[in-house]
């Protein structure tokens, strides 16, 4: 697989996880509770830490859920991003305690608001993510450019421009649309005027199934240029399943090389087994493998052996019987119902032997 030139962009750092440069693309996601529900809202990021998450965002509509971030930072094992509209008081109570503040310093107030967000953030080395969202331009942008890519453009550039002349530089930028097109033109027409890092997403993008669609083209699109530094998966009352499909794209893009990459055939009617629940077993029984591994498992000999040849380890069904063969070497012949234990135990042995 060819290796993916990326953008050079200035490393920034949200808690300890650092975003931009050589680091690697982080993984985000938000909280969707109420953020003045600590209890709540700490469960949901412990099951996104558990998920493989790097960085958490949570809402801060107002002066309840500002005033619970300090508990919630105490309790949260990832670095927190505070989402702030319009009041630049609940960012400046945020900035106290979080790890990073998303705004937009054109909807945050005057110039003097502005300045007293950044000094409270310079203060403790915190980055200011500019999210420009295509469905709440300013109005000045919308109305010269409507809801395009270029009005995103230019709103990103203003506000970069406007956290520069205060000196600040500690950005990271978003441009977010709720369609494939939009976004791609606004990442790649904004990615040659700056080296701040992008962080990546189509908003509103809805259901698991049109969401992984919408963002794995989008992302992936702009992933392949070697445009983007962290991105979020955003998917309609879905927690797990967006850094699941988060890290499926930077995976599949060959950004990480992480876990299984699982080769399976659609299945035919030469099938001779049950591939279907064998594949799901396979996901399922070897999701805490970290170690790169191509495995494949498919469902008659048509295509099994030349795929076996690429792989580390693989099932090849037959009538009744089935092949375990190991980097093109068969190791094994047997019955259909032993095939897929005998598998996953290679799987392991090849896991541990990578590993060490
Ligand atoms: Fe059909 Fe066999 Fe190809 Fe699977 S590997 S799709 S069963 S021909």
């Amino acid at each position: 697989m060819k290796n993916i030139k990326r953008y050079p962009t200035k490393k920034i750092y949200v808690g300890d996880v650092a975003i931009g440069g050589d680091s690697p693309i982080s993984v985000q996601s938000m909280t969707y509770s109420k953020t003045s529900d600590i209890e709540t809202t700490v469960e949901q990021i412990k099951a996104l830490h558990f998920a493989g998450a790097d960085i958490v965002r949570v809402a801060v509509p107002d002066i309840e859920a500002a005033n619970a971030l300090k508990e919630i930072k105490k309790q949260s094992s990832l670095p927190i991003v505070a989402d702030i509209h319009f009041n630049h008081k609940l960012a400046l109570i945020a900035a106290e305690v979080v790890d990073c503040i998303r705004i937009n310093p054109g909807n945050i107030g005057n110039k003097q608001r502005v300045q007293e967000v950044v000094k409270a953030c310079k203060q403790r080395n915190l980055p200011i993510r500019i999210g420009v969202n295509c469905g709440s331009l300013e109005k000045e942008f919308e109305n010269r450019y409507g809801q395009t890519a270029k009005g995103m453009v230019e709103s990103a550039d203003y506000n970069i421009k406007y956290l520069e002349d205060l000196g600040f530089d500690d950005i990271k930028v978003s441009l977010k649309a709720s369609d494939v097109q939009r976004t791609v033109e606004a990442y790649r027409m904004l990615r040659p005027l700056n080296h701040y890092p992008f962080h990546l997403g189509v908003t509103e993008a809805g259901t698991l199934f049109h969401s992984t669609i919408k963002s794995s083209i989008a992302l992936g699109s702009l992933l392949l240029d070697g445009i983007g530094d962290t991105l979020r998966v955003s998917i309609t009352g879905e927690l797990e399943k967006e850094v699941e499909v988060g890290r499926a794209i930077l995976k599949d893009a060959g950004l990480t090389k992480e876990g299984l990459n699982i080769i399976s055939c659609p299945t035919c009617g030469r099938i001779e087994a049950d591939l279907v629940s064998a594949v799901a077993q396979v996901e399922e029984r070897t999701k805490h493998i970290k170690t790169p591994l191509n495995v494949s498992v498919m469902g008659c000999v048509v295509n099994a052996l030349g795929e076996a040849k690429a792989a580390d380890v693989a099932i090849a069904y037959g009538k009744g019987t089935g092949l375990i063969i190991k980097k093109g070497e068969t190791i094994a012949k047997l019955p259909t119902d032993k095939l897929l234990d005998r598998f996953l135990e290679e799987v392991e042995v090849e896991a541990k032997k990578n590993q060490d």
